[in-house]
């Protein structure tokens, strides 16, 4: 974000900075435990999708509390680096691939968590179709991953786009947990088509085996199997706040809330190792090229201009 959208930036995007909170995604997992205290109970978590940390900040902070003197684990995982988090172990890995679950159910040991939460979202390129399916392909991983290291009667989060082949991902979930519920916390934007799928009490059918090499919706179930478990259209519960006890997520900090002295506060973690790190150091060199010189290469008679 530029800094001419600064005063556009919302409510949460500022109170995460002040209370600490590496992004305001904080808020979206807070709203879902104060709904379904989802962290009761919990000793051992997976956060997939964790970078740059805030819902490990969140499970750290509120799962350690909670389990007081007791032991806990928290493994959390992403495609990039992330600074540390006290009492949060880290794996840099892409969740779609075999050898990153590997690596998540060897660090469980054999115990299983009592919470798997996935945050997954992939740099939306603006073709909703496509954006959607890789979210999908994000969502199926993290369920894959969940049936190999999720204890029964545990629960499972995750972000979802509600576009129009939903359903049958609701009814997928629906398969492995006794409770599946649609949420929209009242930090997460009304413009964007994000929720988040609330499974609680994992009860896996009789006679399920996981298995890595045999990816859910692809083939890996019989004819007879998705009949016995009923994998239709189904309809799911669907929840949003739209009471006046939280904040709107719509609402832009300069305009409505912090007026005309609210002052930028920095990042409260900034990125370790992020993409696009080579262009702003080629920027800080004046070595990027700049527009008008790739103009002025380009001679309207070259090849790529012909018939
Ligand atoms: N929950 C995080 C937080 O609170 O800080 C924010 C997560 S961010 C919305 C989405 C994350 O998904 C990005 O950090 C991205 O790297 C990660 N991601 C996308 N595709 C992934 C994949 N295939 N494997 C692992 N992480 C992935």
């Amino acid at each position: 974000m530029g800094k001419t959208s600064k005063d556009k930036r919302d409510v949460y995007y500022r109170l995460a900075k002040e209370e600490g909170w590496r992004a305001r995604s904080a808020f979206k997992l807070i709203h879902i435990d104060d709904n379904f205290k989802i962290f009761e109970g919990v000793r051992r978590v997976v956060d997939l999708c964790a970078a740059p940390g805030s819902w490990s900040q969140v499970l750290s902070k509120r799962i350690r509390a909670e389990a007081k003197n007791e032991a806990t684990k928290i493994v959390a995982v992403d495609l990039q680096a992330m600074a540390p988090i006290e009492g949060v172990f880290q794996i840099q890995g892409d969740i779609t691939k075999l050898s990153t679950a590997q690596k998540i159910i060897k660090h469980f040991d054999g115990e299983k968590a009592d919470l798997v939460v996935c945050d997954g979202a992939p740099d939306v390129t603006g073709l909703h179709d496509m954006d959607e399916y890789i979210q999908h392909q994000l969502l199926v991983a993290s369920l894959n991953i969940t049936n190999h290291v999720l204890k029964e009667k545990g629960t499972f989060v995750a972000k979802i786009f509600r576009g129009k082949d939903i359903s049958f991902l609701y009814s997928q979930m629906s398969v492995f947990f006794k409770s599946v519920i649609v949420f929209k916390p009242p930090s997460s934007r009304s413009s964007s088509i994000e929720a988040f799928v609330v499974c609680k009490d994992y009860s896996p059918p009789p006679g399920y085996v996981p298995a890595m090499e045999n990816p859910l919706m692809n083939g890996g179930y019989s004819e007879e199997f998705q009949n016995a478990t009923k994998l239709n259209k189904m309809i799911t519960s669907f929840i949003t706040l739209g009471d006046l006890s939280h904040l709107d997520s719509d609402t832009t900090v300069k305009l409505e809330v912090g007026g005309e002295d609210y002052e930028t506060m920095d990042a409260v973690q900034k990125p370790i190792s992020p993409f696009y790190e080579e262009s702003v150091q080629k920027r800080k060199n004046n070595m990027l090229a700049k527009m008008e010189d790739k103009l002025e290469s380009i001679s309207l008679d070259s090849p790529s201009y012909g018939p």
